[in-house]
């Protein structure tokens, strides 16, 4: 048992608020992590709000980087003092997992969401509210690193070598290679085919400079904040459009030859930006769709129409990564200059939680890093 404190939601649209918790040992599939630092991303929010069912008092978080202090008997993929960036969970043990694609694991909502440590203690709390017998649920993607310490389950964690700005890397770990994941694993674009990005949070910037690192000829973005445009521009980014802009279609069109874009990226969720990434994509073409509407969503298409425009519509989890391979590419990629994180992040301490939300609701952040 250990004494420490998270960012804890006591009840179903409770504020985040620092709390006092007693952290069990780990299972014998855990790793107890002093988080350094944890991404705040979008996922976190729907929980609070709701859209997705969740047990309370709980602990959220799931872009975690920090050091291992101890393991669990069944643990072999690290040991204590490793450096880690904490990722999504998955079984281990399915056709997907063993395949080396987890993003398919047919466990993957439990392990994300559902809490589940493992098989046999199933969804179980990891700890209480200090001083009290009040359980608190962790193993938000099998981590729940809004925290001074998690209980992270191996399938989660990625070794990293030791040195590095973990706050710095901590996004890596969901949003970021969400984006990068739905160019580089799933479209694979050519150099000369074009690539729209449909909203510039942490998940947009990773497939724009995924596009980019692949040398894309046609590399656009659509955002509402100019500021954030503007950064795309700088970084590559060919166009870059107004999301309420009236000729957003036709000018899209007019940057791709008249026919429209081969890729598009929907990073928004967003229902009237779905139709429009449907609509500015050229026969033959492919949406990707990464921001989650929440449950009780429809296509934004009509069947007949796709049949006969030959287009696709894919949806994504999680960049079809497999964590312990593709974080340390797009560690690589950052290394070479082609994944500029710092462009995007913030760092806030855990007691200025509440700024690090408003500062992202408001879009004046891209990406706040909670540093523990
Ligand atoms: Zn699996
Ligand atoms: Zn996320």
């Amino acid at each position: 048992m250990l004494q420490t404190q998270a960012l804890v939601l006591q009840e179903l649209g409770a504020p985040f608020k620092l709390c006092d918790i007693e952290l069990q040992d780990p299972q014998p599939n855990e790793v107890l992590v002093k988080v350094t630092a944890c991404g705040l991303c979008h996922t976190d929010l729907i929980i609070q709000a709701g859209v997705f069912p969740s047990p309370f008092p709980c602990v959220n978080g799931h872009e975690g980087a920090g050091t291992v202090l101890s393991v669990g008997s069944a643990v072999t993929r690290v040991q204590p003092g490793d450096e880690v960036l904490l990722s999504y969970a998955n079984c281990a043990e399915c056709g997907y997992c063993t395949m080396g694609r987890p993003a398919g694991c047919v466990g993957f909502m439990d392990r994300n969401f559902g809490r589940v440590r493992n098989p046999s203690v199933g969804a179980a709390p990891v700890g209480t509210l200090a001083g009290t017998d009040i359980p608190v649920h962790g193993t938000f993607f099998g981590q729940s690193a809004l925290a001074r310490h998690c209980l992270a389950v191996e399938t989660s964690v990625v070794k990293v070598p030791k040195g590095l700005d973990l706050a710095l890397l901590a996004p890596l770990g969901c949003g970021l290679q969400s984006g990068a994941g739905a160019v580089l694993n799933m479209l694979k674009p050519a150099e000369s085919s074009s690539v729209v990005v449909f909203g510039l949070g942490a998940v947009g910037f990773g497939a724009v400079w995924a596009a980019l690192y692949l040398k894309v000829k046609t590399v656009i973005v659509v955002d509402l904040v100019p500021s954030r445009r503007d950064l795309a521009l700088s970084h590559g980014a060919t166009h870059a459009f107004d999301g309420r802009s009236p000729t957003l279609l036709h000018d899209i069109q007019h940057a791709t030859e008249g026919l429209g874009a081969e890729y598009a990226v929907e990073a928004t969720g967003v229902e009237r930006v779905l139709r429009t990434a449907w609509e500015c994509i050229r026969n033959l073409g492919r949406v990707v769709s990464v921001g989650n509407p929440g449950p009780g969503s429809r296509t934004p298409f009509d069947i007949t129409d796709q049949v006969n425009s030959s287009k696709t519509w894919s949806g994504l989890v999680e960049g079809d990564s497999n964590p312990p391979v593709f974080i340390p590419q797009l560690m690589q990629m950052h290394a070479e200059g082609h994944f500029p994180i710092e462009s995007i992040v913030r760092n806030f301490p855990a007691e200025e939680f509440d700024q690090a939300l408003a500062a992202m609701k408001s879009g004046e952040v891209i990406k706040p890093v909670i540093l523990f």
